[in-house]
């Protein structure tokens, strides 16, 4: 069988255009599939031949290695259905985009997410968030291929906390999304949004490559501060550097690679531990 049946196949793939730290990264398929059947296909075509496989949403809380010997899977699957104040969207359907979507509606509540250049998908897979608000205090339900099957996960059958959830403990894929947004005004959401940005803008490294917070926030601490209390603002390994502008950020300072990042990750792990006896839990996964 071909894998052509399954969607748009790119053989032999470097994966930099599909990852916001803008590393190299060459895979042995990407294939981008744009319905649920051809999903189930291909899963089942993987199982059964043994592939190794994972699913990529916009790419920005990954860190690529410089090769993976396997299947990337990247979702176009983009439909939004907004009734009154339930939103249902399609899992690849961009965070920011859907945040302005229904400001646009007049509904309030995705204001945090303006500047986070994540899928849906991928945002309710790691709880995405800012300014004390996160994507699962608005998810209704989940529909899911699980076990190559379709389920819909109700709000009460998944757990979600700071920067994670238990959709990551199960072997899933997130299809599509309903969120329960609140009735508000376009022009008091607007300019909490401005807000938001600007602050984004003041305190985050944008002007380079990064995939956001490299850390969680340890309960009570800033995982930044740790890090720059440690005298690392600045430090680097090959093209990648701990940015000078918020500690919590690696940027790629132009020729990084994923080993450069995650050598640097090690380092910081390393050294938190020995000065302040505590382990830093990464947000961001590694790929390989
Ligand atoms: C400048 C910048 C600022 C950021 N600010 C924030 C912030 O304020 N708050 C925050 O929480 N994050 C932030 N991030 C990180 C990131 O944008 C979010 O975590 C985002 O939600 C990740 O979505 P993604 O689609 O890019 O996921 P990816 O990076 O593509 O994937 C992340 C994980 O989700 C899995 N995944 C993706 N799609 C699916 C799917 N359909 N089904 C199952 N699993 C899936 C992947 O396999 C992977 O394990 C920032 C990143 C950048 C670059």
């Amino acid at each position: 069988m071909s894998l052509d049946n399954f969607g748009i196949v790119y053989k032999n793939k470097d994966l930099y255009d599909y990852n916001t730290y803008k590393v190299h990264s060459i895979v042995n398929y990407l294939i981008i599939v744009s319905n649920v059947v051809k999903l189930t296909n291909l899963i089942d075509y993987l199982n059964k031949n043994n592939i190794k496989y994972f699913v990529i949403g916009n790419g920005s809380n990954i860190i690529l290695t410089s090769v993976y010997d396997g299947v990337v899977i990247k979702l176009d699957m983009n439909e939004l259905e907004i009734n009154n104040n339930e939103v249902t969207v399609g899992a690849s359907y961009m965070l920011n985009r859907l945040a302005m979507d229904t400001i646009e509606h007049n509904l309030s509540g995705l204001e945090w997410a303006s500047g986070i250049p994540g899928s849906v998908g991928g945002s309710a897979y790691g709880n995405a968030g800012a300014y004390n608000d996160a994507i699962g205090n608005y998810i209704e339900e989940i529909e899911v291929l699980e076990n190559n099957h379709i389920k819909v996960l109700k709000k009460n059958d998944i757990f979600f906390e700071y920067r994670s959830s238990s959709l990551q403990k199960r072997d899933l894929i997130i299809l599509k999304l309903t969120l329960k947004l609140k009735k508000g005004s376009k022009q008091e959401s607007l300019a909490l949004v401005k807000d938001r940005l600007e602050r984004r803008l003041a305190s985050q490294p944008l002007e380079y490559p990064s995939a956001g917070s490299v850390f969680r926030n340890p309960e009570g601490l800033y995982a930044g501060k740790l890090i720059e209390d440690l005298g690392f603002k600045g430090k680097s390994i090959g093209g990648a550097e701990i940015s000078s502008k918020h500690a919590n950020f690696i940027i790629n300072k132009g020729n990084a690679t994923g080993e450069d990042i995650k050598e640097l990750i090690q380092l910081i792990i390393k050294e938190v531990k020995n000065k302040y006896n505590i382990d830093l839990v990464l947000e961001q996964k590694i790929i390989d």
